[in-house]
């Protein structure tokens, strides 16, 4: 490819593969999608950068559904961030949300920006839903302290056994007056023909007693020497690099592998819509009770919803609610 011929362009992944290191990845670039998403939220910095990442993570392992289907992140922990909702419904479809506790964020003080120590303990889950007929799969990890690269890393070697590196930033850029939030993150994960090859460092001793002789014996034999490359190439990307709105997805692609040859694939454009409807929130008053329905009514008697999502609002006459749920339920997702 030829250097300075590409645009750089938001809200796109761009698929590549480095043939000569048996290597493939993702590069993806959040510019209106994400500052939608958290701007109408109004969060905290700290909170903001963290959905942030976790939208750029989503979107890098979501990509990957080939067919209609969805890809949830989702975490639940103790820390300041006490979850996170992230949606990429294939092929193009994102939407994000967080739950805070603004205490615990007033006291960590306006120097907390690693998302690490907003988690604190707690799960990251990560479920494919490919539909009814198809099997939904769920991988979990601990978050024990680590951010969404790290949990990311942990996730590929326990429940895929794929090494996988994984970059991500969020920055915001000021323009024309205003502030505006931008994500990116780059991901590369090693596939060679051969399964032998996946072999990947050692986990580390966790409970071997120190002093034990298993826990300073020599590591088994290293990692193939071509993953050993990409990984060092990927860790010296900079966060500024995954966000600069000026750095076109390829160039940085080029700047990273170009000894080796990288080829790019056909990108993919990516938008915030959420999927929330009058019909599916019909569809939830359905699994409440009479009485659950009755004590939603508010003061000016009619049934107030209020998307996490989307901030969208549903006005709704608890009467044609009731009349609604009597009926069958039509049978559409
Ligand atoms: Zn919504």
């Amino acid at each position: 490819m030829k250097l300075g011929a590409f645009e750089a362009a938001d809200d796109v992944v761009l698929p590549f593969a480095v043939e000569a290191l048996d290597t493939r990845g993702r590069v993806v670039r959040l510019g209106s999608s994400i500052d939608t998403i958290l701007s109408r939220h109004g969060y905290p910095d700290a909170v903001a950068r963290a959905l942030g990442e976790a939208a750029a993570l989503t979107v890098l392992l979501g990509a990957s559904l080939k067919f209609e289907g969805r890809f949830q992140l989702q975490t639940k922990s103790d820390g300041a961030i006490e979850m996170i909702v992230v949606d990429f419904d294939a092929p193009d479809r994102l939407r994000a949300t967080a739950r805070f506790d603004a205490g615990k964020i007033a006291a960590l003080g306006p120097g907390a920006r690693k998302t690490a120590d907003l988690l604190g303990q707690g799960i990251l889950a990560m479920t494919i839903d490919q539909g009814s007929e198809r099997s939904r799969y769920q991988g979990v990890v601990a978050l024990e302290g680590q951010g969404f690269e790290e949990a990311a890393h942990q996730y590929f070697r326990q429940s895929e056994q794929i090494p996988t590196r994984v970059r991500l930033a969020v920055a915001e850029e000021f323009s024309a007056g205003r502030r505006a939030w931008r994500a990116g993150g780059l991901m590369v994960q090693f596939l060679p023909a051969s399964p032998e090859r996946m072999r990947q460092a050692d986990l580390p001793p966790g409970d071997i007693p120190e002093g034990h002789p298993a826990r300073e014996a020599p590591p088994a034999a290293g990692e193939d020497d071509a993953w050993v490359e990409a990984k060092a190439l990927v860790d010296t990307t900079e966060d500024h690099e995954l966000v600069d709105p000026e750095l076109a997805s390829e160039r940085l692609l080029y700047r990273l592998f170009h000894e080796r040859g990288v080829r790019v694939f056909e990108p993919l454009s990516i938008h915030e819509e959420c999927r929330c409807s009058r019909e599916r929130i019909m569809s939830m008053m359905r699994r409440f009770s009479r009485e659950d329905r009755r004590d939603m009514v508010g003061d000016d008697g009619r049934i107030g919803i209020t998307c996490e999502f989307c901030s969208r609002m549903y006005d709704l006459d608890p009467a044609e609610v009731e009349a609604e749920v009597a009926q069958p339920e039509a049978s559409s997702p």
